[in-house]
């Protein structure tokens, strides 16, 4: 893999006269004030080499991209029995619709649209004070990335918690069909935290490294979760770590991958390496634009892809 840093180079090359496309997300008014004209891209591979290009250390909020972290805490604790209450389809709709809630009784479609996040939220909260569930979380993600210089960004949370109204009705709704145990400002206190992780490209791909190889982080030695438990991880991430753009980014990219509203992207190359792309400017379905046009460009120079080469 010796060209890696010149693919990388010459993404980064073709990706600068268009640095500042997209529109950053604004429904959560501390994330309105980003600057767009970012982007960083890193590539942590299984051998723990790492490259690097661009904004590549600035650490922003990772939204939705925590969801992958918690959904493998939830699965730690009650295992297959998470499937009682969330579902594992892509969803079709958009990242915080509450429409197909009603239509499945509260069950979320999957643990990576909004609902299904706050539920599994929920279930790591089991037997904690809410403070504890933000403070495992911080810590597993701290010890995932062998970092403890990994913080919450207050400020983010407290943006979300006095604007977050469509998560007080999922939440409220799903509270309703008895699919949340804890109280909704509970639930959502700890949700708004977790998604108010900062990190940047360097920290995510080095923490999501394990799902690259086998479970396992090799740059720490951690073992984190099974091979199997990593493959449907991804299974995951792929079918509907993109909302409903899920189709569109396995179609031009091919890897199972997360994205959040704060312009990062988490992908995996299995067996190869974990992927961190960041730029904020969004697309229309909430995905980073110029994020998930480096990743393709990185998948077609590279050829990586689960689909075949
Ligand atoms: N905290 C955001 C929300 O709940 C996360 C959304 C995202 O990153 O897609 O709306």
């Amino acid at each position: 893999m010796a060209d890696l840093q010149a693919t990388l180079d010459s993404i980064y090359t073709d990706i600068l006269p268009r640095v500042g496309e997209g529109k950053v997300a604004d429904y959560i008014p501390e994330l309105a004030k980003v600057d767009p004209r970012q982007f960083g891209m890193v590539i942590v591979t299984v051998d723990g080499k790492v490259y690097r290009i661009g904004d590549a250390d600035i650490a922003f909020s990772i939204q939705s991209i925590s969801k992958v972290f918690m959904l493998t805490l939830a699965l730690g604790k009650v295992g297959e029995g998470l499937w009682k209450r969330v579902g594992r389809e892509p969803s079709g709709s958009a990242f915080n619709s509450i429409v197909q809630l009603e239509h499945e009784s509260g069950i979320p479609r999957n643990p990576f649209i909004n609902a299904g996040a706050i539920a599994v939220t929920d279930v790591v909260m089991a037997g904690h004070a809410p403070r504890e569930a933000i403070g495992e979380l911080l810590r597993f993600v701290r010890y995932l990335a062998d970092d403890e210089s990994i913080t919450i960004d207050d400020k983010v949370a407290r943006s979300e918690t006095q604007t977050g109204y469509r998560n007080v009705a999922l939440a409220n709704f799903m509270r309703a069909y008895r699919n949340l145990d804890h109280p909704v400002d509970h639930v959502l206190g700890v949700y708004f935290h977790q998604c108010a992780l900062s990190m940047s490209c360097e920290q995510l791909a080095r923490a999501g490294l394990f799902l690259a190889a086998r479970g396992s982080n090799p740059m720490t030695g951690h073992s984190v979760v099974s091979p199997k438990r990593a493959r449907r991880i991804n299974a995951l991430m792929l079918t509907c770590g993109h909302y409903d753009g899920s189709g569109d980014f396995a179609y031009h990219v091919g890897l199972p991958g997360k994205s959040g509203v704060g312009g990062g992207i988490f992908a995996v190359a299995p067996g190869v390496a974990s992927i961190a792309v960041w730029s904020p400017g969004l697309n229309k379905v909430g995905n980073s634009q110029l994020g998930a046009v480096a990743l393709e460009m990185l998948a077609a120079r590279t050829g990586w892809s689960v689909f075949g080469d």
